[in-house]
């Protein structure tokens, strides 16, 4: 009797940790980093540009923070947390120097197109080609997660730049989008949200369009601590400005600054029972930059050359540690998919790139 007992019990818990195994996640953070270009995440600073007073006020105080001379000490020192936690428990495609490449399918390479195919997970080139404040026609896996069962208000976006309450469709989508110089109106407001608030009118972005990211950063931590929402979009927005400012030292301080909030997001994560082992990263980007000529570096679109040349980053409780060694060739339209599926949604539609194949499973 007590052996049956036994058989039956361990039978249940087999059958039970085999069912866990196959979907663990429940929660999506979904990040972007304007305009970082892979050379810098997979190879640090750039040594023709960190040394150029062109690019940078102070060439040796740059040179102190960021300088190494192996390329892994580098790109360690610029992204810590992509170079330890994630490399080594999660994965990093579009290392070309490893033949690992992520491209564009959009043939625009510049913003309002690459967000677009990274949360629809098509190109729009028809219609999806300036950065104009157009409402997207087409319907994001934000909008496409929010009306499914158990998702209907626990999904919510944070940007920089004032065009994704567009690029998202805040109106039709319903999904809530603090952007731009937006201020939280998430009543009663907490205590930090009511100085964020003031702050923000306090400190003057260097750009006319784009709040400086620590806003947007610190407005999403709030509401995901009052709200707990199942997928979160963030879109840093600073490593693209400086970019097109020439300022190479904002640049990286600003990449080295995102790293840190996503650490910050992870560290979270990993302390609240609510997400904690039941919450992916997606990490990525909606364009390259140039790198010859030499000052191509400031911008990106299809003038420049190599710009459609992006990356992305997984980590969570159902993606293998695969690191960097994730060879082949991968493509923007494929990120709305993966989220989808690492939520253990079917993504139902038929112009969307397929879920990268060994991101979330
Ligand atoms: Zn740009």
């Amino acid at each position: 009797m007590k052996t049956k007992l036994t058989l039956l019990l361990s039978f249940v818990l087999i059958t039970f940790s085999g069912c866990a195994q196959s979907q663990k996640t429940e929660n999506v953070f979904l990040i972007t980093l304007d305009g970082l270009r892979w050379q810098e995440l997979f190879g640090g600073a750039d040594s023709t540009l960190i040394g150029d007073k062109t690019y940078v006020k102070n060439t040796e105080e740059l040179k102190r923070l960021f300088w190494k001379d192996g390329q892994e000490e580098r790109r360690e020192t610029l992204m810590p947390f992509f170079w330890s936690t994630i490399a080594e428990q999660g994965q990093l495609y579009g290392n070309r120097w490893e033949n690992s490449k992520v491209n564009c399918t959009n043939q625009m390479w510049f913003s309002y197109p690459g967000y677009n195919e990274i949360l629809s997970g098509f190109a729009d080139d028809a219609v999806i080609k300036s950065n104009d404040k157009i409402p997207n026609p087409n319907t994001t896996v934000l909008e496409y997660i929010n009306q499914q069962d158990g998702f209907q208000g626990k999904v919510a976006a944070f940007g920089s730049w004032d065009v994704f309450p567009y690029i998202v469709n805040e109106e039709r989508s319903g999904v809530p989008v603090n952007a731009g110089f937006e201020k939280s109106a998430d009543e009663p407001l907490s205590d930090k949200e009511v100085f964020l608030n003031k702050l923000q009118d306090e400190i003057p972005s260097p750009w006319g369009g784009v709040r400086l990211d620590a806003f947007t950063h610190h407005y999403m931590m709030e509401y995901v601590k009052k709200h707990s929402p199942r997928l979160v979009y963030i879109a840093y927005g600073e490593t693209d400005d400086f970019a097109h400012d020439g300022a190479y030292d904002h640049y990286l301080k600003s990449a080295r600054q995102t790293d840190e909030f996503i650490k910050e997001i992870w560290d979270y994560i990993q302390s609240t029972p609510q997400y904690k082992d039941k919450t992916t990263l997606l990490i990525t980007t909606d364009h390259g930059r140039g790198t010859v000529p030499k000052e191509s570096w400031k911008g990106h679109g299809t003038s420049v050359k190599d710009a459609d040349q992006i990356w992305i980053a997984a980590l969570g409780p159902d993606t293998k540690a695969l690191g960097t060694g994730i060879k082949g060739q991968y493509y923007q339209n494929q990120l709305a998919a993966t989220v989808a599926e690492a939520l253990g949604i079917a993504y139902k539609q038929p112009k969307a790139g397929k879920a990268l194949p060994k991101a979330v499973k």
